[in-house]
């Protein structure tokens, strides 16, 4: 479906008020009153009434400028096709066209359609993990389709440029005059130039009259801070152009994040663990702490028990085109020796001693006499 401003004819930052003026516009010009069997145009109301729907909610509106259609899809969309005319629909159109007897309210006119727009793109990009967290600009290579130079995205070719269509006056659009009780006039496409109001008499050698050729492109992309795997990047306007003189597509970029070795991402916090031995725990250490922003010191207080959490505030991953970071949070594990030198051994029976805790005495065990046998 096309981009839903483009839809409606309005810039980006239109107010509501603007949106409504030209839903109104446009809806008048697309009834299906005003276009009996006109497929396209009965297509074209429809998606003018979804557009509408999105851009007229302040909340749906806000999605749809940050992630497309997949931002709104399922918000409330998707009318069948017979149901057009129906429910909430029918009742806007009263609101718009009630009580605007005499001067037909569809008997406008209207100039010739504008170029389709060009579709839009996907891409999947890789970033590190700590370029995920500090935001980065990744160069995105995509096959696109760009305007034809050597026509200019007109698709005439040998200097020529298209002519102004012979069946409807480049207007773009005929009108069928049935007569009966009352006379009833109708518009629709011209056929023989799509509704563009212009025809190629000498097709651009290059493009084949397509007005836009097929290229690989590399765009660079600015990654906002904060993004996690599995996030979409919405490029307005960087997908593919429109045959003859269409606007460009959208291109999503789809954000693949490479896994860290020491940090683990929960929200906007970091996880990690670090190993700590008993008497460490037991008498408090300091330690040097990496952290993606640069060392800093772990302060472990005597008694620390295994499992507890420090927290360094402010050292986690920065909120999306938001302000504030997460946290760090630093998981201590404590680490009991399983190989101790008989220094070692000795110390710790003198220090169970000490407490009166009962121990198991030196190993005289099979597998240490084995041991003994071979060295
Ligand atoms: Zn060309």
């Amino acid at each position: 479906m096309a981009d839903y401003y483009e839809l409606l004819g309005v810039a980006r930052g239109a107010s509501p008020d603007e949106i409504k003026k030209a839903y109104r516009k446009r809806a008048r010009e697309l009834h299906p009153d005003a276009n009996p069997g006109d497929k396209a145009a009965e297509e074209q109301f429809k998606e003018l009434a979804r557009a509408y729907e999105v851009l007229s909610d302040a909340d749906q509106r806000a999605r749809y400028d940050r992630f497309g259609e997949a931002g709104v899809s399922g918000a409330g969309g998707g009318q069948g096709p017979g149901d057009v005319f129906g429910g909430g629909l029918g009742d806007l159109f009263d609101a718009f066209f009630g009580g605007a007897g005499g001067g037909g309210p569809f008997g406008g006119s209207r100039g010739p359609a504008a170029p389709a727009r060009g579709q839009d793109l996907e891409v999947v990009a890789d970033l590190s993990f700590v370029q995920a967290v500090f935001g980065t600009t990744l160069p995105v290579n995509v096959r696109t389709a760009v305007a034809c130079t050597d026509c200019n995205g007109t698709g005439a070719g040998s200097g020529t440029k298209p002519v102004t269509c012979a069946d409807c006056s480049g207007t773009g659009q005929v009108r069928t005059i049935r007569q009966g009780l009352i006379q009833m006039v109708s518009t629709r496409p011209c056929p023989r130039c799509s509704g563009t109001g212009q025809v190629i008499v000498t097709p651009c050698p290059t493009c084949h009259a397509e007005g836009r050729i097929v290229t690989e492109k590399t765009y660079q992309v600015d990654v906002p801070a904060g993004v996690d795997n599995g996030s979409t990047l919405r490029l307005s306007g960087r997908g593919a152009v429109g045959p003859r003189g269409g606007g460009a597509g959208d291109l999503y970029v789809h954000l693949r994040v490479s896994r860290h070795e020491r940090f683990e991402r929960d929200g906007n916090d970091l996880v990690t663990v670090v190993p700590i031995s008993i008497a460490q725990a037991a008498l408090g250490a300091t330690f040097p702490m990496s952290t993606l922003d640069g060392e800093e010191e772990l302060v472990v207080p005597a008694g620390t028990q295994p499992g507890r959490q420090f927290v360094l505030r402010g050292r986690g991953v920065p909120q999306v085109q938001g302000r504030g970071r997460g946290d760090l949070r630093v998981l201590v594990q404590v680490e009991v020796p399983t190989k101790l030198s008989a220094a070692e051994s000795d110390l710790l029976r003198r220090f169970a001693e000490e407490r009166g805790e009962a121990v198991h005495p030196p190993d005289k065990g099979f597998f240490s006499r084995v041991k003994s046998a071979f060295t």
